[in-house]
């Protein structure tokens, strides 16, 4: 029995006070939702992580950072390492969002790195993958989130793999208001289980978490979740709006 998991990607948005608000009010509405029956994180900013974690201590809403860099330490000005966000109260990192895939310009083999990196600095990785517009109307969904997964995992055991959360985004759904179906999203959901099953095995499959994310809201939220191979959600702009956040975890906590 997977157990949903709910996560927040403020992305950059928020400032010092608003982070705090928002956090604190998640925080107060999640305990009405009974907390043991889902995972719920928000990752808001680097820079507000310290604060949004300060004022999620004592809460059952944890804090997720957007990014990492791979090195422990040392010359890379402007990165944040693992350790790092361990220190400032952070127990998940999103790995290879589709921003900084197709903004930034982060590869397979970097998003490995950091996958890699979050792992043995005591993070629970969310790698993000999906296919564009493009991808999916030239039939190339499954190679692209293939290639994604076997090359962001390349190297890990299935003893760390069990740290990683997967989530399908399909890079047209992102911020665009279009959702995929909850018929295409479980179609690339069960693909990925499978795929997941050829390289660790049937119990690792079935135990890691794969999340949808695009244009998650209130009103789409239910129907995707209903779907066999959904396990959670990574939601976007939606979770910046405390009640269509709170909505939203409410739908996926009633298949916990
Ligand atoms: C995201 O940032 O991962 C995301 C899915 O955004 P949105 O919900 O706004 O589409």
């Amino acid at each position: 029995m997977r157990k949903p998991f709910v996560a927040g990607n403020w992305k950059m948005n928020t400032n010092s006070y608003s982070a705090v608000a928002l956090a604190k009010d998640v925080a107060s509405g999640c305990s009405d939702i009974a907390g043991h029956k889902i995972d719920v994180a928000v990752c808001p900013p680097f820079v507000y992580l310290q604060a949004v974690a300060k004022a999620l201590s004592a809460s059952s809403v944890a804090v997720g950072a957007q990014d990492l860099y791979f090195q422990q330490e040392g010359a890379f000005t402007g990165e944040i390492s693992a350790s790092m966000l361990k220190d400032v109260g952070c127990a998940y990192v999103l790995c290879g969002h589709s921003e900084r895939r197709h903004i930034i310009g982060e590869s397979d083999e970097l998003i490995n790195k950091k996958v890699t990196a979050a792992i043995s600095g005591g993070l629970l990785p969310i790698l993000c993958v999906g296919e564009k517009i493009s991808e999916r109307e030239t039939g190339q969904t499954e190679q692209v989130v293939a290639r994604q997964i076997e090359e962001g995992l390349a190297g890990l055991g299935a003893e760390k793999v069990s740290a990683v959360t997967i989530a399908y985004e399909p890079v047209w759904a992102i911020g665009t208001g279009k959702t995929a179906t909850a018929q295409q999203a479980q179609q690339v959901h069960s693909f990925i289980r499978k795929l997941l099953s050829q390289m660790y095995g049937e119990k690792l499959a079935q135990e890691i978490r794969i999340q949808y994310g695009g244009s998650v809201r209130p009103d789409n939220a239910a129907e995707l979740m209903r779907q066999e191979d959904a396990d959670g959600l990574l939601v976007g702009g939606a979770s910046l709006k405390k009640d269509a956040f709170l909505a939203i975890i409410q739908q996926a906590a009633e298949k916990g």
